[in-house]
C-alpha cells in the first residue's frame, strides 16, 4: 500500500470518529427524553443536560421557595440562552464522567437524505478493466462487459440516493425523469475460467462487501437446506453487520446452473424451480428480514431488514449441455440458408457460448422471469494452454511469483524454463478444471524443491525443467559464488 492510500485511510478513519460522535444525542436529565423529543437541551455544568419543560418547572418550584436568584451564576449556561437561569439539584451532582454517559445516548440511524457517494467515487469503466487486467488473464469481452454493468449498478445507486433526497442535479432539469433498472449480471463460463475470481477482485477494488454462496445449498423455505435469505445474511456478516455498507454490496451466486428445472418432475422440485422463483424478489429488490450472526431465523437472534434494491447479483455457472443447445440452434439455422461449411464452424468454435440467447437458457431449464432479472448476460472463454501459461506467470499475485518470493527469503532464485511451463498447462487442460488445475500441479511438483533447498545453503538458484517435471531429471542447481 503506498503512503497515498494509507494517509486517505487515516484520513476516512477519523471522519468515522466524527461520525460516531454525531450518533450521540443528549437526554434531558429529569424526563429522560433525548433532544429529538424534547427540543434543544440547556447544558449545566458537569455535562448535565435539561429540557426546556424540566428547566422551567424546576424554575417555578425554586421561584416558589424563595431562592436569591442574584446568588447564582448564569455565565455558566449553554445551549439555551433565552432560559435565564440555572439550577442542579442537591445531592444530585454527579461526577463528570458518569453524567456524561448517562446524558447521551445512540440516536436512531435517521435515513440518509443525500446520495451515499458521490459520482466521483465510482471507477469508470475503463479504470475498472485495467485493475482487472492486472489479475485476469484472457476473458477481454467478459471484463468489458462487467466494468460498464458495475459502472451503471452503481451509477444507479447514485441517482436513487439523489430522487430519494428530492433533488436533481442541475443538468437534469427540464428533463423527464427516467428509472433506471438493475443490471444483474448472469454469468456462463466454463469451471476454472475465472468466474468467482472475477467478482472477488471486483468488490476489492470497489471496496464493497461480498458474499459468495452456492445454489445447490438452496431450497425452497421449509425444506432441509438453506432459506434464499441465507445468501443476504451471509452479505450482512461480510459487511460486518453494517445494515448501509451491506446494501452496495455484491452477492455472487455459484452454481445457478444447478437450480434449473427438472425435466423429469415426478417429485416435488425443492432446490430447482422453486429456488428460482424464490430468488426473484431478491434479485428486484426487496425488504427481507435476516438474522444477524447466523444463517437460521429463531427467537433467539435478532433480525435486521435488509433492502436488496441495490446489492449487485452476479449469478455464474458452467451451465453443461449448454453448449450443445446453442450448436443445434445454430445448426438449423445453417442447415435452412446455404453454408454447409458454417455449420462446421460451429462445431469446432471453442467459444460457443458467446453465441447464447435466452431462448437457450430458457431450454435449459432457466424461467423466463429469473433470467429477465439478470439483463447482463456475460460469457467466459475456456481456458486455452497459451492462456495457462500467462496465468502461471503474469498477473499480479501470479503462482510463480509466489513461489519466487517464498524462496528469495531464502535467497535463492527460482526460475522455470519455459518449456517447464509448457508441461504444467498441458497438464491442467487433462485435468479439466480450468485454471484451478495449476496451483494443485505446482504443489504436487515444488514439494520437494520446497523441502530440499533450504537444507543446503550453498544453493543459489534452482531452475524448474520440464525434465524435472516428467520425472526424467532433477532440477538445474546452482552454487552459491563462495565469498574468501
Ligand atoms: P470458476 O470459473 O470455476 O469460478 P475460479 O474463478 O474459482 O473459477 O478460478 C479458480 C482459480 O483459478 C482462481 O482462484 C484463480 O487463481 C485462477 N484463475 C481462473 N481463471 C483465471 C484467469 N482468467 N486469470 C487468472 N487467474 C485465473
Amino acid at each position: 500500500m503506498d503512503e497515498k492510500d494509507k494517509e486517505q485511510k487515516n484520513v476516512t478513519r477519523e471522519e468515522h470518529l466524527n461520525e460516531n460522535e454525531q450518533d450521540y444525542e443528549k437526554i434531558c436529565y429529569i424526563c429522560r427524553r433525548p433532544e429529538s423529543k424534547a427540543g434543544n437541551m440547556i447544558v449545566m455544568p458537569g455535562n448535565m443536560c435539561l429540557c426546556h419543560d424540566c428547566m422551567q418547572k424546576t424554575f417555578d418550584s425554586v421561584m416558589r421557595g424563595g431562592v436569591d436568584l442574584s446568588k447564582i451564576d448564569f455565565s455558566q449556561l449553554s445551549g439555551m440562552p433565552f432560559m435565564n437561569m440555572n439550577f442542579v439539584p442537591a445531592g444530585n451532582r454527579q461526577d463528570t464522567t458518569d453524567t456524561q454517559a448517562s446524558n447521551r445516548q445512540k440516536i436512531k440511524k435517521k435515513k440518509k437524505t443525500g446520495p451515499e457517494f458521490e459520482l466521483k467515487d465510482i471507477p469508470a469503466p475503463h479504470v475498472i478493466k485495467s485493475r482487472l487486467d492486472d489479475y485476469v488473464i484472457g476473458q477481454e469481452h467478459a471484463k468489458k462487459v462487467i466494468s460498464v454493468a458495475v459502472y451503471n449498478h452503481y451509477k444507479r445507486v447514485y441517482a436513487d440516493g439523489i430522487k430519494a433526497a428530492g433533488k436533481r442535479e442541475e443538468e437534469d432539469f427540464g428533463r423527464q425523469e427516467v428509472d433506471i433498472e438493475k443490471s444483474n449480471i448472469l454469468m456462463i463460463g466454463p469451471t476454472g475460467s475465472g468466474k468467482t475470481y472475477l467478482v472477488k477482485i471486483l468488490a476489492q477494488l470497489l471496496d464493497v462487501p461480498l458474499a459468495i454462496a452456492d445454489a445447490t445449498a438452496l431450497t425452497e423455505a421449509g425444506y432441509i437446506g438453506d432459506d434464499i435469505e441465507s445468501v443476504v445474511s451471509k452479505l450482512l456478516a461480510a459487511a460486518g453487520n453494517d445494515v448501509q455498507r451491506a446494501e452496495h454490496g455484491i452477492i455472487f451466486i455459484d452454481e445457478i446452473d444447478k437450480i434449473a428445472k427438472k425435466r423429469e418432475t415426478s417429485s416435488r422440485d425443492v432446490s430447482g424451480e422453486s429456488v428460482q422463483q424464490e430468488l426473484l424478489k431478491l434479485l428486484e429488490g426487496s425488504r427481507v428480514e435476516v438474522p444477524v450472526g447466523s444463517n437460521q431465523k429463531n427467537a433467539l437472534t435478532p433480525l435486521k431488514t435488509i433492502n436488496t434494491d441495490h446489492i449487485l447479483f452476479i449469478c455464474g455457472g458452467a451451465f453443461p449441455d449448454l453448449e450443445k443447445i446453442i450448436k443445434g440452434r445454430l445448426d438449423k439455422t445453417v442447415s435452412m440458408g446455404f453454408g454447409a461449411e458454417l455449420k462446421d464452424k460451429y462445431e469446432e468454435d471453442p467459444n460457443i457460448l458467446s453465441h447464447v440467447t435466452n431462448k437457450d437458457l430458457r431450454e435449459f431449464g432457466m424461467i423466463p422471469e429469473f433470467l429477465g432479472r439478470l439483463p447482463v448476460t456475460v460469457t467466459l472463454e475456456r481456458m486455452t494452454k497459451e492462456l495457462l501459461v500467462k496465468v502461471l506467470k503474469e498477473p499480479r499475485n501470479a503462482i510463480l511469483k509466489q513461489y519466487v518470493k517464498l524462496l528469495e527469503m531464502d535467497e535463492v532464485l527460482l526460475k522455470f524454463e519455459d518449456e517447464a511451463l509448457d508441461w504444467i498447462a498441458g497438464e491442467a487442460l487433462k485435468r479439466e478444471t480450468g485454471a484451478r488445475a495449476l496451483r494443485a500441479i505446482l504443489e504436487e511438483n515444488m514439494l520437494d524443491i520446497m523441502y530440499e533447498i533450504p537444507k543446503d545453503p550453498n544453493i543459489g538458484e534452482v531452475v524448474v525443467t520440464r525434465a524435472y517435471l516428467e520425472k526424467r531429471g532433477g532440477p538445474a542447481i546452482r552454487i552459491r559464488r563462495q565469498e574468501h
